[in-house]
C-alpha cells in the first residue's frame, strides 16, 4: 500500500503568493505520485487563517478546480503555529503522512522527495532544515540565528534552523495530538513526542510575493512562548542571578558598616540611588519573567480550543448540492 501525503499549507493574506505557489504543491504530488511513492489519495491542505483578504475565496476557487486541492478556514487568525496545528489534526486520520510547509514558496517543495524517501526508508519524523540563509537580509538572518542560539541557552532545544517545513507520520500525530498544551510552539514539541526522525537540508530561497508576516515583534514572541513553555531555566537564572545580587549587597553591608565606624561616612546619595534603582531594576525583570510563565498557567487552565474550523471546502459543497 502505498502512503497517503498530506501537504499542509498555513496561508494568511496570501492573495498574491497563493495562485503562483498553489500549482507547484499539486504538481510535487503528482511527481509523487507518477514515481510510485504516494497514493493517488494524496491532497493539499491549505489552512486559511482568518485572511482578511481574497484568500480564502482563491483556496475554494482551487478545490472546486481540482478534487486534489483542499482548504479548511479558521474562524479567526489564530497565528502560524496554531494554523499548522489545524491543518494537522485534519489531515491526521485522512492519510498516512503529512508535510507541512509555507506557502511563500522560501522553502525548497523539491525536498519533498527526499522527505518522502526517508519516510519510506522508516523515519517517522523528517526535519526540513535550512542550509542557506544568503536570500535573506543581513538584519533576518543575523535576529534568525539570534533567535535560535538564545533559545538553546535557555534550554529550549529546537532543531538548529529548522522552521516548520517537516514530514510528520500519522502515527506520531496521533501521539501528538495528546499534547495539550494552549502555548504551541510545534518545532520544540515534535522532538519531545520521540520516534525515529531526521534532517533533509535545502536551500531557503526568498519569497515568491506578498510579504512575510514575521516581523521582529512576532519572532521575539516566538521565542519567549518557544522557551517558556519548554523550559524552566530562566526561573533557575533568576534564583542564581538573586544570590548573586543578595552577595553583593551582603558586601556593601559590611562596606558601609566597616566606613561607618570609620566616621568616614558622608551622604552617599549618588551610590544610594544607583543601587535602589538597580535592584528595583533586577526585581520587576525577575516579577516580569515570573509573570509570563505564571500567565502561561492561567491560559493552559482555561483549556481552550486551539483552533476553532469554520469552514471546509467540501462541506461547502455538500451543502451547495443540498440547497
Ligand atoms: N501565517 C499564518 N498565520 C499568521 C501568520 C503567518 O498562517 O498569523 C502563515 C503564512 O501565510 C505563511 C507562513 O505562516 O505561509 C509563514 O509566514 P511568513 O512567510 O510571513 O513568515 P517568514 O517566512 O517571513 O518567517
Ligand atoms: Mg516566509
Amino acid at each position: 500500500m502505498k502512503p497517503i501525503l498530506y501537504i499542509v499549507v498555513p496561508c494568511y493574506n496570501e492573495q498574491e503568493v497563493l495562485p503562483i505557489t498553489a500549482p507547484l504543491f499539486l504538481e510535487k504530488l503528482q511527481t509523487l505520485r507518477d514515481l510510485g511513492k504516494i497514493s493517488d489519495e494524496s491532497r493539499v491542505l491549505f489552512v486559511n487563517d482568518g485572511s482578511r483578504d481574497r484568500t480564502w475565496e482563491i483556496i475554494r476557487g482551487l478545490a472546486a478546480s481540482d478534487p486534489h486541492y483542499l482548504g479548511i478556514a479558521q474562524s479567526r487568525n489564530r497565528g502560524h503555529q496554531n494554523a499548522v496545528l489545524a491543518g494537522l489534526m485534519e489531515a491526521m486520520d485522512r492519510c498516512d503522512i503529512t508535510i507541512s510547509i509555507d506557502c511563500d514558496g522560501q522553502d525548497d517543495i523539491d525536498a519533498m522527495d527526499k522527505m518522502v524517501d526517508a519516510y519510506l526508508d522508516g523515519c517517522d519524523v523528517v526535519y526540513g532544515v535550512r542550509a542557506s540563509r544568503r536570500t535573506d537580509t543581513f538584519f533576518k538572518r543575523f535576529t534568525a540565528q539570534s533567535f535560535y542560539k538564545f533559545l538553546a541557552a535557555m534550554g529550549a532545544e529546537v532543531v538548529y534552523n529548522h522552521a516548520d517545513y517537516r514530514l510528520i507520520s500519522a502515527r506520531v500525530l496521533r501521539e501528538f495530538s495528546n499534547f495539550r498544551e494552549v502555548n504551541l510552539f510545534l518545532r520544540g514539541l515534535v522532538p519531545l513526542v520521540g520516534f525515529k526522525s531526521t534532517t533533509v537540508t535545502y536551500d531557503r530561497a526568498e519569497r515568491l510575493a506578498g510579504e512575510s508576516h514575521y516581523p521582529l515583534r512576532k519572532m521575539i514572541a516566538l521565542a519567549v512562548d518557544g522557551i517558556t513553555s519548554l523550559s524552566v531555566k530562566p526561573l533557575q537564572l533568576i534564583t542564581g542571578f538573586g544570590l548573586i545580587v543578595a552577595l553583593v549587597s551582603f558586601l556593601g553591608v559590611v562596606w558601609a558598616l566597616i566606613t561607618a565606624l570609620c566616621g568616614k561616612s558622608v551622604a552617599g546619595w549618588a551610590s544610594m540611588t544607583c543601587i535602589v534603582c538597580f535592584v528595583s531594576g533586577v526585581q520587576l525583570i525577575c516579577l516580569g519573567i515570573i509573570g509570563e510563565y505564571v500567565g502561561k498557567i492561567y491560559l493552559e487552565t482555561k483549556q481552550r480550543p486551539r483552533y476553532i474550523i469554520s469552514e471546509r471546502t467540501w462541506e461547502a459543497e455538500n451543502t451547495e448540492h443540498k440547497s
